[in-house]
């Protein structure tokens, strides 16, 4: 008796954790598995991990994932271009940067975690910063 009620709370505590990580992924071609993320108020954070579940190398079809306020997306990976590969196609010390991964090649992986008390607002941009890509390969992150 007492190992099953052990059990299900640790299955309920898994439960309450997991909407605070989020998994999203790209392969070979320019596009995320998503295109919305959601999170919860009440996640003290957030980490999300991006999986490249392709095999080009980072050079050629790398992906990151960076967010912004929904209104400074064009103006971050414009400045983020001119940043070049090895600053992750991302401006350094940009505070427009609210949170931002390195850019990973095939078979890589790689996540960041923010806290929610810097995200105040309800809806946020994610885009892939990797040139050309962040035309099609963005999304929001809402905090509900
Ligand atoms: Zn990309």
């Amino acid at each position: 008796m007492r190992t099953i009620l052990l059990l299900t709370l640790l299955v309920l505590g898994q439960t309450a954790f997991a909407a605070c990580d989020v998994t999203i992924t790209a392969g070979d071609g320019i596009a995320y598995d998503k295109t919305a993320i959601e999170v919860e108020r009440s996640c003290e954070s957030v980490t999300v991990t991006l999986k490249h579940t392709g095999s080009l190398p980072r050079n050629a079809m790398g992906h990151n994932w960076v967010l912004s306020k929904p209104g400074d997306l064009d103006a971050v990976a414009q400045a983020g271009l001119g940043a070049g590969l090895d600053n992750n196609y991302v401006p350094p010390g940009d505070a427009r940067v609210l949170a931002n991964t390195n850019v990973v090649g095939g078979g890589e992986e790689t996540s960041v975690t923010i806290s929610l008390a810097d995200l105040p607002d309800a809806e946020y941009a994610f885009f892939c910063s990797f040139p050309g890509h962040w035309a099609v390969m963005k999304g929001t992150l809402k905090i509900t």
